[in-house]
This record gives C-alpha cells, structure tokens and sequence, in this order.
C-alpha cells in the first residue's frame, strides 16, 4: 500500500475536519499515514480504494476511499475513536442487503461490520446477545435449534444483525424491533452505549439508532420459549414462501419501497401499473416481484435510480400515491 494510491483516490478526505495545515495534499498524505498506523494498531484489516459493489446483494456501487473489517467485537470502539480523532466521518456497511450504492462510490471510509460473528450467547435462558455481524437467518436458525421462539419470520431476510437492528428488518407481521430489548452502540466519536430499548426506538423499517448515526455493534433479543420441531417447520413455511414469491436466486436489494401506511402494498401499486420487467439499462422490475429491482448483468446505479425514478412517477400518475424509497441510497454528493 502505497501513500500516492490513497492519496490519488482520496476523495474522501474532504471528510477531515478542517485544519489549520497549510497544504492540503500534505494534510491527505499525513492523514493516509495516521489511518495505516490506526488499522495496524488496532488490527483491523484495511484495503484502499475498495470496491463495494462485491459487498452488496445488488452487485452496484463504486469505491470506498477505505474499507476497515474488524474481526472483533472489541476491535470497533478504539477504531471508530481513532478514525474521530482523525476527522474522518465513517459509513457503516452489514451484509449490503439493502444498499444502493452510487457507482462513483462514496467519499468516506466504510467500516464493514459483517465479521463481527461470533457465537450467540445466552444470557439468563430467554435473552440472547448477538453481535452486528451474524447472518440473521443463520440466528434464526440457531434460535429455533435452542426451542427459543419470536424471529420465525425473519427466515431468508438476508441481512446482518447490525442492519437489520437499525433497518428493524421485518416480514409476516413480525419485525426484529419486538424482540429487541438492549442495543450496544459505539457512537461516531467512539463513545460506547448500552441502550435498554424502548417502544418508541423501532418503528415500521425505521429505528432511532440509524438517525442517531451510531453503529450497532450487539443486541440482545428477549425470545420466548417453544417447539424446535414446530418452529422448524414454521421456518420452511416461511421459506418456502419467499421462493415462490422473490426472485432469490437474482441480485437485488430486497423491497425498493415502503409500503404505504394504508391501502395496498408497494408491489402490488407497482403491479397494477403494468410495470413488472421494465428495464433501464440492465436494472429491471423483477417479473416475480414488483417491488424488487434486480441487477440483469453489469446494471449501474444510474440505471437504478432512473427505473426507481419512472416507478414513483408511474405509481403517482396512476394512483395517486407517492411511494417512498426503503432501499438506502449512498450517493456522492
Ligand atoms: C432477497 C431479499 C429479501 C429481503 N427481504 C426482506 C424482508 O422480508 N424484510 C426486510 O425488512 N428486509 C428485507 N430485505 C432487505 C435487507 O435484507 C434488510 O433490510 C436487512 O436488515 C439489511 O441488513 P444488512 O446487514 O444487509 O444491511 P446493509 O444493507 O449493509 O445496510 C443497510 C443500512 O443499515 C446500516 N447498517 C448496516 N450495518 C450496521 C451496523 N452494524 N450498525 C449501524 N448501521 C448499520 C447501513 O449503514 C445502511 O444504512 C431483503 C433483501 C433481499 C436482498
């Protein structure tokens, strides 16, 4: 690694607080040289200008300036306050299940919290810690294996816990949030939290963690006892569902939109305006599922947008109704 590579691609630097350095190609080179000296200390992995289409289920987006992985739960919060330290505002990146990311990439450093597995912990028979990078499916499964019961409906939802906590990833009337009762934040000046959650914390597709900007390194689940047997068949109910009613084996980010608070859902609004396989570029309305887009081959986030574009220009023409996105955009502006 080379100090004129980050310093050529380091946009991302326009991130570091202002300074009273003279040079500004000095202050990058002098930031580049403090972020290898952090990552060595701390021992997270860090690869420079990293593409992030490869961590995304969309397979879109361009490069991070700087993609930090701690292996560690206990990696994260001398990382995120030495990156403070370094006025570089972070993004936080889980499993990429829900992100549309733009194909220029994005100016800021992104710490990936998809490694941070380790073997859920039982606390006290009904309470589960789990840390922000285990599979949520996979968690789900280690649950109803345990006879512990409640997150049966998140079966094949793709993401990590970190963003399923923040994204209050649900389905079949069931969302992550209900179970949730302890979050373990580290805030972005490296400031770490224990969070008892509170009813209002979670609501549709939405948590206050996201709008408070903090990564979300555990969580404990308060689950309740049941059947491994019955809940095992309750998870291939559910999966054989997704199958039949998701494009899976495609590359996509999950629903684009919200579903309006009333009325009928977001696909089937999409549907009715006869927009399934509509193409831009090679981003299409999946034929299976209206309100997926998934990626033909080679689709570029400018496809992307533009077919989300015509969507909620369609979808109000016809209805009347203005569909908000749930997919989250990373642009670079
Ligand atoms: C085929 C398919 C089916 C899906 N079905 C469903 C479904 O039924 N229900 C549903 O709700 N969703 C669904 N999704 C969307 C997605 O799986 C969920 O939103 C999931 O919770 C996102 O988790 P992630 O780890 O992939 O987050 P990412 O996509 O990596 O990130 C999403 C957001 O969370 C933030 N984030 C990620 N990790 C952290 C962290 N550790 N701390 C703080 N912020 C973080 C990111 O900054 C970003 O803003 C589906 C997606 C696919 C591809």
């Amino acid at each position: 690694m080379s100090a004129p590579s980050w310093a050529a691609t380091a946009q991302g630097l326009g991130t570091t607080r202002p300074t009273r350095s003279a040079h500004a190609g000095e202050e990058k080179l002098v930031t580049h040289e403090r972020l290898l000296e952090l990552a060595r200390d701390v021992g997270v992995g860090l690869q420079e200008n990293a593409s992030l289409a490869p961590l995304t289920r969309l397979s879109i987006g361009g490069p991070t300036p700087a993609l930090l992985t701690p292996q560690r739960v206990d990696q994260v919060q001398p990382l995120l306050r030495g990156l403070h330290s370094l006025g570089l505002s972070p993004r936080w990146l889980g499993a990429g299940s829900n992100l549309l990311i733009d194909d220029r990439g994005v100016p800021e450093p992104v710490v990936c919290t998809a490694r941070l597995r380790r073997e859920p912990q039982l606390e006290g028979g009904d309470r589960v810690r789990v840390s922000a990078g285990t599979a949520l499916p996979g968690f789900t499964r280690w649950l109803v294996s345990h006879g512990l019961c409640g997150l049966e409906f998140a079966e094949g939802i793709p993401g990590s816990i970190g963003g399923a906590v923040t994204m209050n990833a649900g389905a079949f009337e069931g969302s992550v949030g209900k179970h949730t009762v302890r979050v373990i934040l580290i805030h972005p000046d490296g400031r770490k939290q224990e969070h008892d959650v509170q009813p209002e914390d979670f609501s549709y597709r939405r948590s206050v963690f996201s709008s408070m900007g903090a990564l979300v390194l555990e969580a404990v689940f308060l689950l309740k006892e049941g059947d491994p047997e019955e809940l095992g068949r309750t998870l291939e109910t559910y999966r054989s569902h997704r199958r039949q009613t998701q494009p899976l084996s495609e590359e996509s980010a999950g629903c684009i939109f919200r579903n309006p608070l009333e009325g009928p859902s977001a696909g089937s609004l999409i549907d009715r305006c006869g927009l399934k396989g509509r193409r831009r570029g090679n981003a299409e309305i999946s034929p299976v599922h209206a309100n997926f887009i998934v990626n033909r081959g080679g689709a570029t986030s400018a496809d992307a947008r533009a077919l989300i574009e015509e969507v909620k220009e369609q979808v109000q023409r016809q209805t009347g109704v203005l569909l908000q996105e749930e997919v989250r955009v990373w642009s670079r502006s």
